[in-house]
């Protein structure tokens, strides 16, 4: 990893202060909206690092944003702190070992995402002080990634209006801009109610919600073959009415989450869902109710930015992982099998290459074909915002993602070089959009263009309030 920067040298000289706080995060995992006490380290480094702070974004309790420097670009900094549940997980060995039984982990990295985010951004306001230039950089810590949807309710309330360019940043096995495809997906609960009534009794009485929702099921999974092949739908079962079979279940709750290439494609599969759920009330004279819990857009891509943050990776080189890290993620492919190995270099459109258990380049531009992708909110902010993503190596090749294996080597040094990595191709990015404004247009002008006739619908609707906790 060359050093040539000045913005590097910045992001140097506060790394240590980063990696405490993303380690202080790792240990104290908080999932959806209850980021109380991360938010609050993240809020606490802003006031310590000299941002102007504003907290509770778009009603999100723990939504908490810095800004700093004057006039100019506005360049914001995307960063996540949330975890998962059920993975709680020992920092450093290569074994399944729960720190708290069925406690939470950070098994996407968000306390490096985070962390590695707000160093880039506190690396670009010192930048810009040294060099006396007009700009502002902000950061954004965002609450609730993993199903919560907060950047799309952040959207919502206007949060990004007055930026220029979305900068963020994900960990995982591999280095390089991010390949901008992902799905669009809305969440929704199906509300069924009918009668109870005793089922042995009178079970003409009863028009049962738990057969609706059954019918619902039959009538999607019928649905599969005649929707584009990209698109996902999947079901869990909320509440199935009762544990009493004698009983005719008068209310029961399934809940969809529905996924397709695009904002158009979602609004359209959804639809065809909703008729599907009417069809299976109008069977068993029950009544439905739809309730949207949550949705995230497709990411857009942004040709000129994704371009201009691949060659300050480039010139980054890979991040300067040593034989004892090597060593370290050997450890942790040992526990993998060939397959989620092989699969992950898939992914980016490489051939595995064995033996290899940290990366040593950057992948190229465009890599992958992005037939293996989930949802991210970050997509709904690339619909209002010339957006440009990166995904940053911090764990051994083959880890899946939301897994202990990722959990464990969250802390480890190959996971602070990462994110310093990260925090370096980042700053030097925004650095230069604040250097040179033609390249904010044209950013700009290439998402003009790639929206033209696709007006954005936000794929929360307006009278959906976010999940948070004790709302539910
Ligand atoms: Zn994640």
């Amino acid at each position: 990893m060359r050093n040539t920067d000045e913005v590097w040298s910045l992001v140097e000289a506060k790394r240590e202060r980063f990696f405490e706080l993303s380690d202080r995060v790792w240990g104290m995992p908080e999932l959806n909206y209850a980021e109380e006490r991360s938010s609050a380290e993240h809020a606490a480094m802003l006031e310590t690092e000299g941002f102007r702070i504003e907290r509770g974004l778009a009603g999100l309790p723990t939504a908490v944003m810095g800004e700093a420097g004057e006039g100019g670009p506005v360049i914001a900094i995307l960063g996540e702190f949330d975890a998962l549940p059920g993975l709680s997980q020992a920092a450093g060995v290569a074994e399944r070992r729960e720190v708290e039984a069925g406690g939470n982990g950070h098994a996407c990295g968000h306390n490096l995402l985070g962390s590695g985010a707000l160093l880039a951004a506190t690396a670009v306001k010192d930048w810009l002080a040294a060099n006396g230039l007009p700009g502002r950089v902000r950061y954004y810590g965002c609450p609730a990634e993993e199903g919560g949807s907060a950047k799309g309710f952040m959207v919502r309330a206007g949060c990004f209006d007055d930026v220029d360019v979305a900068i963020s940043w994900h960990p995982g096995p591999f280095a390089g801009v991010n390949t901008p495809i992902s799905l669009a997906c809305n969440e929704m609960d199906f509300h069924f109610s009918g009668r109870s009534s005793h089922a042995a009794a009178s079970p003409h009485l009863g028009r049962s919600a738990l057969d609706a929702v059954e019918l619902m099921n039959v009538g999607v999974n019928y649905m599969r073959e005649h929707m584009p092949s990209s698109a996902r739908i999947h079901y869990a079962l909320l509440d199935a009415g009762g544990t009493a079979p004698n009983v005719v279940q008068g209310r029961a709750v399934v809940r969809y989450l529905v996924r397709a290439r695009d904002l158009p494609q979602l609004q359209a599969l959804v639809k065809r869902v909703q008729k599907v759920a009417e069809g299976a009330a109008l069977m068993t004279e029950t009544a439905v109710e739809c309730r949207i819990v949550s949705g995230d857009a497709n990411l857009v891509g942004n040709t000129p930015l994704e371009e201009l943050m691949h060659s300050h990776l480039e010139r980054l080189g890979p991040p300067p992982f040593d034989d004892a890290d090597r060593t370290f993620a050997a450890q942790f492919q040992a526990t993998l099998s060939d397959e989620d190995i092989a699969a992950s270099f898939q992914r980016f459109g490489m051939k595995p290459r064995k033996g290899l258990a940290l990366v040593d380049a950057i992948y190229p531009l465009g890599a992958g074909d992005g037939s293996s992708v989930g949802s991210t909110d970050v997509g709904t902010v690339s619909w209002v915002v010339p957006t440009v993503q990166m995904r940053g190596a911090t764990v051994a090749i083959g880890t899946p993602g939301h897994s202990w294996q990722l959990v464990a080597q969250g802390k480890a040094p190959a996971a602070h070089k990462g994110m310093e990595h990260a925090a370096k191709a980042m700053a030097s990015t925004a650095a230069e959009l604040l250097r040179d404004p033609v390249l904010v247009e044209k950013a700009k002008a290439d998402f003009r263009e790639r929206l033209v006739g696709t007006p954005f619908v936000n794929p929360i609707p307006d009278d959906v309030d976010p999940p948070l906790p004790g709302t539910h």
